[in-house]
């Protein structure tokens, strides 16, 4: 069995000093696949010293300079994208046709944020002043294990972009993937300490980087508890933080919708990423009037959905991370049913002919009340609620009866009125008739879904701070 017990610093590959060892399992195979010796608070001081250092030695660097380094990032990205997906799909269990977009959407954040370097005003003239957007010091970049990569390399690009250096701390269940990217990213041969990755629990080597003073912002993406965690700590070093958490989103059709074209597209929404996805649409807004319809077209598209080995290209949800996600989507199933929701289709257990892994039915509740556990809470598996609504007015207020408010989906053939009620539900994103790809829109959460935004230029303006000098071009 491979053992990981590296962190990269310095533009090396050191042994960590921490001792915990973490056992991967496989969620297909349900065999152990891997051991992590986990980093730990002195292997994260260490790394932190050495980004301190480099941040002093590049702090300078000039556009140019920062336009090839991300072009060079993004091209061995790039070219490791086979193996990137294959390691994804072995390790977390993420199907091919969600894990090889993450590969590829992880490379593309390099050449989107070269992009941006080529055209941002670093400088500009604002009231008599000259402005310069200056880089914060050392990012401490915290990730989740559902799409390892594309939260690393979205992150670390705009880091890069800004003009800082970074620690990142993956999610201690993405270590082989974070191994392997780390071997593909060092194949750039940027300057050492300009980004160092070490691997290690959240209480140690995460609350490490939120604690310590050489660290001027933390870019966060995970669940809200922890999320929460984070900002009160960031608050006694006064640290910038871009926060991503978690989600409830709904997707609305309006009673205008034509059902039968909308309906994949809801079901896509829900179960996207096997389900463990913060922008999942796991919560659809039907009007009470045609509920009986819509019943049948979801069922349908769930009893359809191929479960399964993430490896076949055809399957569309694939097992859930570890056995306590998979046991929390079970106890989310038993809610729903003691809460009196009416269970359509799938339910508890694994599916047919899947005795091991990982794997949970696809699920969908009818005659949910918005104020059940599984139409708050974040399930992060394959379950939707479906919830009835009277009238518009009743939708919006529905779709709006959330603490979150990361993401929705708006369906309807009068694309006026849908523009109108996109433009009412507090969310950071709002989907129209479709999943759109927008990669250089903000990215980010109303509400308790975070705080911030990411991607395209609205991101890159979160690494960066206005300085003003007045008086410039004053002799005296
Ligand atoms: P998590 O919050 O448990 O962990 C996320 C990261 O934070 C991990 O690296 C973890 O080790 C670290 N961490 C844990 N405790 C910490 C602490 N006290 N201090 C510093 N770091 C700490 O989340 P997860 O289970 O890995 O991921 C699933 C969650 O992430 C879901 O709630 C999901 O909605 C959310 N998520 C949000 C987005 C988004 O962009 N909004 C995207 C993906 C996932």
């Amino acid at each position: 069995m491979e053992t990981l017990d590296t962190m990269y610093i310095d533009g090396r590959f050191e042994t960590v000093r921490g001792r915990e060892i973490l056992t991967l399992v496989d969620p297909v195979t349900e065999q152990d696949a891997a051991q992590v010796v986990l980093a730990d608070e002195e292997d994260a001081r260490r790394a932190i010293a050495v980004a301190a250092r480099a941040y002093r030695r590049l702090a300078g660097s000039t556009r140019a300079e920062r336009m090839d380094w991300l072009e060079r990032l993004h091209r061995v990205v790039a070219e490791a994208e086979p193996e990137l997906t294959d390691c994804m799909i072995e390790e977390y269990g993420g199907p091919w046709r969600f894990s090889n977009p993450t590969a590829r959407r992880a490379a593309a954040s390099f050449a989107s944020a070269r992009r941006l370097v080529a055209d941002y005003p670093f400088e500009r003239e604002v009231g008599g002043a000259r402005v310069r957007m200056e880089a914060l010091g050392v990012v401490g970049i915290i990730t989740p294990w559902n799409a390892s990569y594309g939260f690393v390399c979205g992150k670390l690009a705009m880091a890069i972009a800004a003009g800082s250096t970074a620690v990142i701390k993956p999610s201690e269940l993405s270590a082989r993937q974070s191994a392997l990217l780390t071997r593909v990213l060092d194949r750039a041969g940027l300057p050492p300490g300009l980004f160092n990755i070490v691997t290690g629990r959240g209480e140690t080597v995460g609350a490490e980087l939120v604690r310590h003073p050489d660290i001027a912002k933390i870019s966060f993406t995970g669940s809200t508890a922890v999320g929460k965690a984070i900002a009160r700590g960031a608050a006694d070093t006064m640290k910038r933080v871009t926060l991503e958490l978690g989600g409830k989103s709904p997707t609305l059709l309006l009673d205008d919708a034509d059902f039968i074209r909308a309906m994949p597209f809801a079901a896509a929404a829900a179960v996207m990423n096997s389900g463990q996805a913060c922008v999942a649409g796991t919560r659809l807004l039907v009007p009470r009037r045609r509920l009986e319809e819509a019943r049948a077209l979801i069922v349908a598209q769930f009893d359809s959905l191929a479960v399964g080995d993430p490896r076949d290209r055809a399957t569309q949800v694939g097992p859930m991370v570890t056995r306590k996600q998979y046991e929390r989507v079970q106890g989310y199933i038993r809610a729903g049913i003691e809460d009196g929701a009416q269970l359509w289709c799938g339910g508890p257990g694994r599916p047919d002919g899947l005795a091991r892994g990982w794997f949970v039915r696809p699920t969908v509740f009818g005659e949910v009340d918005n104020r059940m556990r599984i139409a708050r809470e974040e399930i992060f598996g394959p379950v939707l609620s479906v919830i009835a609504y009277d009238d518009e007015e009743h939708a919006v207020a529905l779709a709006n009866d959330t603490d979150y408010g990361l993401q929705a989906y708006v369906f309807g053939a009068d694309l006026e009125r849908a523009n109108r009620v996109a433009a009412r539900i507090v969310a950071g994103r709002v989907h129209i008739n479709g999943l759109h790809d927008a990669p250089e829109a903000p990215f980010g959460g109303f509400r308790q879904s975070g705080m911030g935004r990411e991607f395209g230029v609205f991101g890159l303006e979160q690494y960066v701070e206005p300085k003003a000098v007045l008086g410039h071009d004053t002799r005296l």
